[in-house]
């Protein structure tokens, strides 16, 4: 049932703080700025928020900074910074709904999604609390000139002061994807959440405070990435840069780190490609590939937004697609049948709206969706509501076979010569992520080691775990997320010498 009052969802009870989160204080920005969040579903004025300026930049680097030199939390025994994390784990667990809730309400997703969402989050904070016990150093078998048998070992220790700046997605599970790693190598965060999204970080901040992380150990200032996330980036006090979001963002933020010579992994876009071979299963491509550019209204950065059919299996697949696109249930992300909801705001939906019309000029052929949907509820005429879209025979020329849309657009190309599919597949700047559909196993290890993606799927797309390492090649960025390699993002080397023959 929709509210049709109020569809996306009754506005936030639980936002008592809608501030800045500074040194375990709740506070105004310091000119007192706000920003509002909207409800994408209906176009409405969701939660009013203090937006941080260069100030409250300041006074957060300076409190992360005076938790990591002096605070308890580098000091604190492995296991007791185990049981923090765990516990904030429970609590993310105990308040799921409530995540979830506001989380549909502000990004406009699916309540399924948004519940999927929080549970990843407590996973991925066990999953990573599990090393602070177990990230030990190592020794070191060294033979020096000298013939002396020296002690040398090695010390992983935090980097330090991290900024952390996220898009607007999954902004609860990515604010976990970052926090989680960057906690457990004993790393202290200023936290930017994006401008349209700012709720559910908010919230997860009173979680941090309630399972008892010191002061200034995570502090969380929502605000314009122009504004409070460039001085951020740029704040003498910040040791390393974790962002995710757009390559044309990333770049720029690279450019101050190299200046700076400060740590930086970027997680960034992706024109992720899915190859269907001549053996698959024509129903299960169809099932996959839908849900992989259609999951999240396709604003993921690893959606197959171009997908391969060899000619033996396109007519089967295309069949089953368009017919799955077509039933796809495009509705508010509170109402239970939605599959898919609005895109996140009026900017995004102009932004995808243009790669549409660009493409049909181009000569694109257009088999499902095009704009906004039928079917959908009174009260949602403002809402930013795109309807599953699927063109083939896309000319060259076209934008939508080379830049990322970020939306519900799905780009079909048919193909008969495995060389060239596979060259097809490499042809972008990025390299986030990929995947193929087929049963033979040479077939599929021979592709998964051609294929230039920093993921690769077999008769799979889209799935995560917080074991495994995520993030891309070429363009689409630096370091991994997750996994091992996610918390060595977050850890300095220290090599010790001890020469014991002195
Ligand atoms: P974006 O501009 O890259 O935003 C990502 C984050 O960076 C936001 O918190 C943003 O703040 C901040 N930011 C922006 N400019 C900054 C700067 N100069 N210095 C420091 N921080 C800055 O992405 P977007 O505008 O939200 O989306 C644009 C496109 O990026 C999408 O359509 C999509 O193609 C891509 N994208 C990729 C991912 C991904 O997961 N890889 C996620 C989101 C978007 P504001 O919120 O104020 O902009
Ligand atoms: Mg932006």
């Amino acid at each position: 049932m929709v509210d049709t009052a109020n569809p996306g969802g009754a506005a936030p009870a639980l936002l008592a703080p809608g501030r800045l989160l500074i040194d375990g204080a709740w506070v105004d920005a310091a000119d007192g700025a706000t920003l509002t969040a909207f409800n994408p579903a209906t176009g409405a004025p969701a939660a009013v928020v203090a937006e941080a300026g260069p100030e409250d930049v300041d006074r957060a680097v300076r409190a992360a900074r005076a938790a990591f030199d002096e605070g308890p939390w580098t000091r604190m025994q492995p296991a007791a910074r185990e049981r923090l994390l765990l516990r904030l784990a429970d609590l993310i667990e105990a308040e799921a709904g409530e995540i979830a809730r506001i989380e549909t309400l502000n990004q406009g997703k699916p309540l399924s999604i948004s519940k999927g969402d929080a549970a990843r989050g407590a996973a991925t904070f066990r999953y990573f609390a599990g090393w602070i016990t177990k990230a030990g150093g190592r020794t070191l078998p060294v033979s020096p000139p000298n013939g002396h048998a020296p002690l040398v070992y090695t010390r992983p220790e935090p980097v330090g002061v991290v900024a952390q700046i996220i898009p607007w997605n999954f902004p609860f599970a990515m604010a976990c994807r970052m926090l989680a790693p960057a906690l457990a190598a004993g790393c202290c965060v200023v936290l930017k959440p994006a401008e349209q999204t700012p709720l559910t970080a908010l919230l997860l901040g009173e979680l941090l405070v309630k399972a008892g992380i010191p002061a200034g150990v995570v502090n969380i200032l929502p605000g314009h990435g122009r504004r409070a996330g460039e001085a951020l980036v740029r704040h003498a006090g910040v040791d390393k840069i974790a962002f995710i979001g757009s390559t044309a963002v990333g770049k720029q933020i690279a450019a101050v780190a190299g200046a700076q010579m400060k740590r930086v992994s970027l997680e960034l876009g992706g024109k992720n490609p899915a190859i269907a071979f001549a053996d698959a299963d024509p129903r299960k491509v169809a099932a996959w590939a839908a849900n992989a550019i259609f999951f999240n209204a396709g604003q993921v950065c690893t959606s197959a937004s171009r997908l391969y059919v060899h000619d033996a299996v396109y007519e089967p697949v295309m069949e089953a697609l368009v017919e799955l696109a077509g039933r796809l249930v495009v509705a508010p992300g509170n109402e239970p049948t939605a599959a898919m909801g609005p895109l996140v705001s009026r900017d995004h939906l102009a932004r995808v709206s243009g790669y549409v019309d660009q493409a049909r000029e181009a000569g694109a052929r257009l088999l499902a969706g095009g704009g906004r949907p039928g079917a959908l509820p009174a009260g949602t005429e403002d809402g930013y509501f795109f309807a599953p879209t699927i063109f083939c025979d896309v000319p060259e020329s076209a934008r939508l076979l080379r830049e990322e849309v970020f939306g519900p657009v799905l780009a079909v190309s048919r193909w008969s010569d495995e060389g060239q599919v596979i060259a097809a597949a490499n042809d972008t700047q990025y390299g986030l992520a990929a995947g193929m559909f087929t049963q033979r196993l040479a077939t599929a290890h021979k592709a998964a080691a051609a294929l230039k993606a920093g993921i690769v799927w077999v008769n799979a797309f889209n799935i995560l775990d917080p074991s495994a390492p995520f993030g891309g090649m070429k363009q689409s960025g630096i370091g991994r997320d997750l996994g091992e390699e996610g918390l060595l993002e977050y850890l300095e080397t220290k090599t010790v010498w001890v020469d014991l023959d002195q």
